[in-house]
């Protein structure tokens, strides 16, 4: 059976590109980049070179970038890393509600040792509020966290915005933009957080790699403590393979975005006019200040659509698709986002998330619409009669 997978928030697969430069250093380039002997001298340039080209496509400087093993462990050193030093004096953490469970448990774990959340709404779209932000500002702030694109709706938050009224207030700011990369354009130094987590295998790269980038200036305790490694900020030999696969396939998808982003928006534009038909339909979240690439709904109507029942029948017609985040997929607990947008527990049980980016082919998007439409009138009709 064809399969179309629409879940690419979740993972993506493998670039070949990426794959390709990945290789040399499992095994002819295996070496320790911190050895002293001339091969490992190989293995340390090709470091520094990774470092450069992944500073250069985030347009920030090489000493901005750590490598981790992925936006789980960039999002903890990042606020883990501020708190560490600054709790003394500062221990009043400001985030939004909708943010990845890698913020909201880190913020948990934070109030074991005193430092307090302040979790910020989200309006019916998803989208938290400047103003609400700068109000729940305090003069013990140590950080505040707001994720640039949500991975369960696509909503784009205002974090340019918030950067200037952080940086007004001497605060730093984090923003997880893990499901930016390969849908809107990721510059640094214009969005203007301090810090900013990426993962590798949401645009094609290999699992377990990842990006903090931290500001030069900006004070965060490593996390990993060890060797030197990373300027002393995360300990641990580098994972070269995995550094090499994230800087290639960082480079394709922003080169394949500046090439092809408007194909993207035009791949939702039919999407949602297509899913507009089905009787019912309601979109989670506004169709405009979204990324291109990730749609969430459900069918409601007077005989609503079961999400779960769906997602099965999309799947045994090789459609793979998710409800929420994949983190909490296999939870029967309805998705927090959701919920923050002011959702019933019921309507997001019933959501699906549709997600595809630049590899995805236009007339799987398009068979898919129809097949989705297809299922859903088979499933509502089996409900009125069962
Ligand atoms: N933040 C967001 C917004 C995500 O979507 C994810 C992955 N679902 C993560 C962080 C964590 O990434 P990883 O699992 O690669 O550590």
């Amino acid at each position: 059976m064809k399969k179309i997978y629409l879940d690419t928030a979740a993972t993506t697969p493998l670039s070949e590109k990426a794959f390709a430069e990945m290789l040399p250093f499992f095994k002819d380039s295996f070496y320790n980049a911190s050895a002293v002997y001339g091969d490992a001298g190989k293995a340390a340039r090709a470091l520094r070179e990774f470092r450069s080209r992944a500073a250069g496509i985030l347009n920030a400087q090489a000493s901005e970038i750590i490598f981790t093993s992925g936006a789980s462990e960039s999002n903890n050193a990042a606020i883990k890393g501020v708190f560490a030093k600054v709790f003394r004096s500062r221990s009043h953490f400001v985030t939004t509600a909708i943010e990845h469970e890698s913020v909201l448990k880190t913020a948990e774990f934070l109030s074991r040792f005193g430092i307090t959340t302040n979790f910020l709404p989200v309006d019916g779209n998803g989208r938290v509020s400047p103003d609400d932000l700068e109000k729940s500002l305090r003069s013990d702030t140590g950080l505040v966290s707001v994720m640039l694109v949500n991975n369960e709706t696509g909503t784009i938050e205002p974090v340019r915005e918030i950067a200037e009224i952080c940086r007004e207030r001497g605060i730093p700011l984090h923003t997880d933009a893990t499901q930016a990369a390969g849908h809107i354009k990721l510059d640094a130094k214009e969005l203007g957080a301090d810090f900013l987590s990426l993962s590798a295998h949401k645009f094609h790269g290999p699992k377990g790699s990842g990006i903090l980038y931290a500001k030069n200036g900006t004070v965060a305790e490593s996390l990993v403590h060890g060797g030197p490694q990373e300027s002393g900020r995360r300990a641990g030999t580098e994972n070269l393979p995995g550094i090499a696969g994230l800087v290639s396939a960082l480079e394709e998808s922003a080169g394949l975005y500046a090439e092809k982003g408007i194909q993207l928006q035009s791949m939702q534009n039919g999407l949602v006019s297509k899913l507009s038909r089905i009787e019912g339909i309601e979109f989670n979240g506004s169709l405009e200040g979204r990324i291109p690439g990730n749609l969430n709904f459900r069918i409601g109507g007077k005989n609503p659509v079961n999400g779960e029942s769906l997602r099965i029948m999309l799947e045994n017609r090789g459609i793979l698709v998710s409800k929420g985040s994949a983190c909490n997929a296999g939870a029967d607990s309805p998705s927090h986002v959701l919920l923050a947008m002011g959702k019933s527990a019921e309507e997001a049980k019933d959501s699906i998330r549709i997600s595809f980016d630049l590899t995805t082919k236009i007339e799987d998007i398009s068979e898919a619409a129809s097949i989705i439409a297809e299922s859903a009138e088979f499933l509502r009709h089996e409900r009125i009669f069962a």
